[in-house]
């Protein structure tokens, strides 16, 4: 991810400083994070950096995921956390935000290396995390394999077990089946919504998806399910485009079988920026951040664009897109689905009730739709003078805000 998303998240701060009228003071304890750790991580002979970041505390403990990437750095932590303080106070579950990365390729590392990994970060960041005081989950190119290593380790660490300090876990350590999942199911809520909403509930929609990870190609598999054609699909050596369809549990068989989705037998070979220009009805972002930007926002076809990654489009692009009346569903509420999942998790670990599954799908419907409302109803009450993001993002400030008057931190009206 490139280096002007700190800029960006600040513009877009700005701008809703200006909408809704908020003092400097107040809006300055959403500026900067709470916390900030760093630390390297020492494995085989290699230095890694980490970190760990809390963006804020006011409606709870810190929660975020954790990523791998050789180009994780702390700008793009403290902006992912800044996006999870947003996300969460959106969803109106009881957290602040945080996330966490580690500066290293996973893909050229074998299974002993990434347990190592995982294990020195919670050697490195263990003090600061705990059920009651931030919460990691996995993020890209880490796993519920990753997290069984981390709880462990806490585990260790602490002397007792304490499965609420990480949630993404699988079924035997206190996970839920559904988290699996639960982020491309709640996208999946959402698009239901903004088809109802603004396409009459149309039929046989086109869709283009980047990324086939786990919120992608989940996603992929509820759309060919429900009846959406999807068109291209792809990953990061590469896509493929179809515009009569994809079977998409085919492609699944092709992906899980160890290649990529440029290796499948159908379909005309594209590049991931060809994929972002196709002319489909709805384009899915589920990679990573920085897609669209200034550069080829004004070439993107698609009429809706659904932001199952965290920041794929960019400040600029934005603007852009919104002078041409396209319709974005932002990062903070399209993929709120995993971390609202997440917050089941962390509840039943809390609680030791076991919920059935059926019962908690009916509730992330319920709140991935009760959140769409709030944001659509805000965006229609301003009649065409903000975004659906802004609409998102005021309703979020707003709410940290408040818990931060009532906590005393900063005065004026509730
Ligand atoms: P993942 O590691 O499972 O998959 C990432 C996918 O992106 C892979 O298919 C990979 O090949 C592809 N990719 C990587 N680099 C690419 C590039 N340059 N161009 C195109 N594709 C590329 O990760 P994920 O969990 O699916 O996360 C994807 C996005 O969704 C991230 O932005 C993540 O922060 C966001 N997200 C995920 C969750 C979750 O629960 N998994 C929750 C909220 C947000």
């Amino acid at each position: 991810m490139q280096m002007n998303i700190a800029e960006d998240n600040a513009k877009r701060l700005k701008d809703i400083q200006k909408i809704e009228n908020i003092s400097d003071a107040d809006m300055a304890v959403l500026l900067d994070p709470v916390q900030v750790n760093y630390s390297e991580l020492s494995v085989n002979g290699k230095r890694y950096p980490a970190w760990r970041i809390v963006y804020n505390r006011a409606l709870g403990p810190g929660k975020g995921g954790i990523r791998f990437h050789p180009d994780v750095n702390e700008d793009e932590v403290k902006s992912l956390a800044f996006w999870m303080a947003l996300k969460n106070s959106l969803a109106r579950i009881p957290y602040g935000g945080a996330k966490g990365g580690v500066a290293f390729d996973p893909k050229v590392a074998d299974k002993a290396e990434l347990e190592e990994v995982s294990r020195k970060y919670i050697e490195a960041f263990y003090k600061y995390l705990g059920q009651d005081k931030d919460i990691p989950a996995p993020d890209v190119y880490t796993d519920s394999q990753t997290m069984s290593w981390m709880l462990d380790e806490f585990e260790k660490r602490v002397g007792c077990h304490e499965p609420g300090m990480i949630t993404g876990k699988p079924v035997e350590l206190g996970g839920l089946a559904m988290r699996d999942d639960a982020t491309a199911q709640g996208g999946y809520f959402v698009i239901q919504k903004m088809v109802e909403t603004f396409l009459n509930n149309k039929k046989g929609l086109s869709v283009a998806i980047q990324g086939f990870g786990n919120a992608g190609l989940y996603m992929a598999q509820k759309l060919h399910k429900d009846g959406f054609k999807v068109a291209a699909v792809s990953d990061s050596k590469g896509g493929i485009y179809d515009k009569s369809g994809f079977d998409i549990c085919a492609l699944i068989e092709c992906k899980k079988g160890g290649r990529q989705v440029c290796e499948h037998s159908t379909g005309e070979k594209i590049t991931n920026a060809e994929l972002l220009e196709l002319p489909v009805d709805i384009l899915i972002l589920a990679a990573l951040g920085n897609q669209i930007t200034e550069k080829n926002a004004k070439n993107i076809k698609a009429n809706y664009i659904v932001e199952l990654a965290n920041g794929p489009v960019t400040y600029e692009a934005d603007a852009i897109l919104a002078g041409k009346k396209k319709v974005v569903i932002p990062d903070i509420l399209a993929n709120s689905g995993g971390v609202i999942a997440s917050y089941f998790e962390w509840a039943q670990n809390r609680t030791g009730q076991i919920l059935e599954e059926d019962y908690l799908r009916d509730l992330l419907k319920k709140k991935m739709q009760e959140n769409w409302q709030r944001m659509y109803d805000l965006f229609n009450k301003k009649e065409g003078e903000i975004t659906l993001r802004q609409a998102a993002y005021i309703l979020a400030v707003n709410r940290i805000l408040s818990a931060e008057k009532l906590r005393g931190r900063i005065k004026g009206v509730i």
